[in-house]
């Protein structure tokens, strides 16, 4: 069925990273869980993808889970989200205190009533909230950034600067959202207990995450912050574990699910022998597809297509190495640049220099450029080796 020779593939240069970095994590900074974070058992684990000096991508067949099953330790993660990414949000956006989003609203409309009371876990700047407090609801956020916590209360949105397993209330909630916030979770069991005590008995959970289809490995290996790569199946299997039922569900460019908790046992059917094995080969064929299965230099090149496109990865592979030295250095440090001054290196500098569909992919604020020597027929895990460093583990 699928092939079990390992397959090498060496990154030989520096990835070019815009949107993202590289960065280096200690090797004790590093955890390795003994199970799968879903179901707690071992026996459905497959390794697919082992990044030295970084993670390692396994999936739980029977659950259609996947996950880093060695990643950074949660006290890395910790220091990561309150210092640097907190740090990144302060510079890197623009706050408005009227902006709205109305996606999570419209999703959950049907099955609220008026003057709900709606949690939002990961609130950020409030946007999802406003839509809720604009229909008529009464709007609570919870945030780990306390300079988010801050604006959303100067803003009128009570917000807790506080993770949600630490969060107490003495009002159930109507509605808790989570919104791509659940893939970052190191153990989503915990929350969703959590979940399960902040909701009124027949409240509702809406969670949106990326789907485990869409993600495009040669990123989805090195980028650590999505510890999980959900099915729908998997999101699914961890709600009915807490006795939460799936009332309404929509696959886009993400993952959209609203469950309802029950007093009675929600059960979901297991897997069985053939669906392991569709699961295993669908996954298989994502992996090698991305990075290519012949032997050989190449260059990967990959953005976001079209946004509101349901497959929104658009990638371009090229034989042999499109970075001589000057210019790799000079593709890493587009996103030092002012953006119209990148766009016009980009244009002028490397245009000439590169295909023109790397020149296009490269426009692309969130975009990246791998160049990798690969042994060729792939099988899982591939095992990926990086020659430069820092470059095994990539954030935003
Ligand atoms: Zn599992």
């Amino acid at each position: 069925m699928h092939n079990d020779k390992i397959i090498m593939l060496r990154v030989v240069k520096s990835p070019v990273l815009r949107g993202m970095r590289a960065v280096e994590v200690a090797p004790q900074a590093f955890e390795n869980l003994p199970d799968c974070p879903l179901c707690r058992s071992k026996k459905f684990l497959k390794d697919v993808a082992i990044v030295e000096r970084g993670a390692i991508v396994t999936a739980c067949i029977d659950s259609e889970h996947v996950f880093f099953r060695r990643r950074p330790t949660v006290a890395w993660f910790n220091e990561f989200y309150k210092e640097d990414w907190d740090q990144r949000g302060r510079t890197g956006r623009r706050k408005s205190a009227n902006k709205t989003n109305n996606k999570i609203e419209q999703f959950c409309s049907a099955f609220l009533r008026p003057g709900s009371r709606v949690l939002d876990a990961g609130a950020g700047y409030g946007e999802a909230l406003l839509a809720f407090q604009n229909a008529g609801h009464s709007v609570h956020g919870l945030e780990l950034s306390a300079h988010r916590a801050q604006f959303l209360n100067q803003n009128g949105i009570p917000c807790t600067n506080a993770a949600i397993e630490e969060f107490r209330t003495s009002e159930p909630f109507d509605l808790i959202v989570l919104h791509h916030v659940f893939e970052h979770l190191p153990n989503p069991q915990e929350v969703v207990a959590a979940i399960r005590r902040l909701l009124k008995p027949e409240g509702y959970v809406y969670i949106a995450v990326p789907d485990l289809w869409q993600e495009h490995p040669p990123k989805a290996i090195h980028f650590v912050p999505h510890l999980h790569w959900y099915s729908e199946k998997a999101l699914t299997r961890i709600l009915a574990a807490f006795d939460l039922s799936v009332v309404q569900s929509l696959t886009t460019k993400e993952i959209q699910i609203l469950a309802v908790a029950s007093e009675k046992r929600v059960s979901t059917p297991r897997g069985d022998h053939s669906s392991q094995a569709d699961f295993l080969r669908r996954l298989q064929d994502q992996i090698t597809n991305s990075f290519g299965e012949t032997s050989g230099c190449r260059t990967i090149a990959c953005c976001k297509a079209a946004p509101e496109a349901a497959l929104r990865m658009e990638q371009h592979t090229f034989h042999g190495d499109f970075t001589p030295w000057a210019l790799g250095v000079a593709l890493r440090n587009l996103d030092r640049l002012p953006k119209r001054l990148a766009s016009r290196v980009v244009k002028y500098v490397v245009g000439p220099l590169v295909p023109d569909r790397i020149t296009k992919i490269l426009m692309k604020p969130r975009s990246y450029m791998l160049t990798i020597q690969s042994d060729g027929p792939a099988g899982l895990p591939i095992i990926v080796s990086h020659n430069s460093k820092p470059a095994a583990v990539w954030v935003k």
